[in-house]
């Protein structure tokens, strides 16, 4: 397995198969995605992804999530998850995604091997949920959601975006939700990007504040095992869901990290926050290929700083998630 100068283990890909999304949350991409310049590089093509997936599985990678963009967007993700599910390395396949079409395609993700699913929904009132996202569509991704339980999928998760003037109503109605539902709903801190700062000063309310309250309601922490990610998760018993809470700006949060990040072009980014891409397309393009890239992973990740700078005030180059996929 893949190591770093901080003796932190990786082997989860998060993968991004597109920037192009259907919607326009308005953290996210407020004035909707615009189609990329022809002269810049394409997205991957499905032969490039299997050649990718291939490489990551012998770097020993055994995590894959595929996110965006929306990837659902692509018309080949089935067979990318199929052919990641035939890859005996990736133990476990998850997709985010904004749950537009889910109640459409689920049962051919579950088929196809999909594990686990996260879905995006920022909010559980109809209308604040179509002022977010740009899209009324809050039932439909509900009912696909609801259908997706009796699936199988090994873990459903919903996110949501934090933010400061509703987030006590939401609270209560995300409570509601996990009463009968076995799901995990993680309320997500507003993050600075390259496009999203002014958003993020209106907006941002630290997590901290809904923790006391839910400990204050009888909810306590989670133990989880050291690859379950930067969550701080809580259960109660009277409830079949779970909260969890995401806090990038909170210490240590960078000394579990175990994930590396590639874009829909091809290109690694050590971290969400750094300042860098490392194109590796060249190793995408045939099954040989592909067998370079352990070490040339390896290599890179000696460059990986051992935290973030958020607390400084550096978020990086990251004009905004679409981009890399969060
Ligand atoms: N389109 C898919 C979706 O919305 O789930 C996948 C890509 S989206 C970029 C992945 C996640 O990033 C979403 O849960 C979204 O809420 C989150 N996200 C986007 N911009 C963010 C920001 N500035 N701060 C925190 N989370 C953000
Ligand atoms: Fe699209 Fe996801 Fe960004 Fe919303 S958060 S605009 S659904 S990529």
């Amino acid at each position: 397995m893949l190591v770093d100068s901080r003796a932190r283990k990786f082997s989860y890909l998060r993968l991004s198969l597109t920037e192009a999304c259907n919607f326009s949350c308005r953290y996210c991409l407020p004035e909707g995605y615009a189609p990329r310049d022809p002269g810049l590089p394409s997205e991957l093509s499905l032969a490039e992804v299997r050649n990718l997936l291939l490489g990551f599985e012998s770097a020993g990678f055994s995590k894959v999530r595929f996110t965006g963009g929306e990837p659902t967007l692509r018309k080949d993700l089935t067979e990318i998850i199929a052919f990641a599910a035939s890859l005996p390395g990736f133990k476990y396949r998850a997709l985010t995604t904004n749950g537009w079409n889910l109640r459409r395609e689920a049962p051919a993700y579950r088929l196809a091997g999909l594990q686990g699913l996260n879905v995006s929904v920022d909010s559980l009132d109809a209308d604040r949920f179509r002022k977010l996202t740009g899209r009324d569509r809050l039932n439909e991704i509900l009912d696909g959601i609801d259908q997706a339980l009796g699936l199988g999928f090994d873990s459903i998760k919903l996110n949501a975006v934090l933010h400061r003037e509703h987030a006590r109503d939401e609270l209560d109605l995300f409570l509601n939700y996990v009463k009968t539902r076995p799901v995990t709903v993680r309320f997500i801190e507003l993050m600075k990007t390259g496009k999203g700062g002014a958003y993020r000063e209106a907006h941002y309310l630290s997590s901290g504040e809904m923790r006391l309250e839910l400990l204050r309601q009888g909810w306590r922490p989670v133990e989880r095992p050291d690859s379950g990610g930067p969550a701080l998760e809580l259960s109660h018993p009277e409830f079949q869901g779970r909260i969890g809470l995401i806090a990038p700006h909170a210490e240590g949060f960078c000394s579990s990290c175990n994930r590396l990040r590639v874009s829909s072009t091809g290109a690694l980014r050590l971290c969400l926050f750094g300042d860098g891409n490392h194109d590796l397309r060249e190793f995408f393009q045939s099954p040989e290929k592909a067998r370079g890239l352990p070490e040339r992973l390896a290599n890179l990740l000696q460059l990986k700083a051992p935290s973030h700078r958020l607390l400084e005030g550096d978020t990086g180059n990251l004009g905004g998630f679409s981009e890399i996929g969060g």
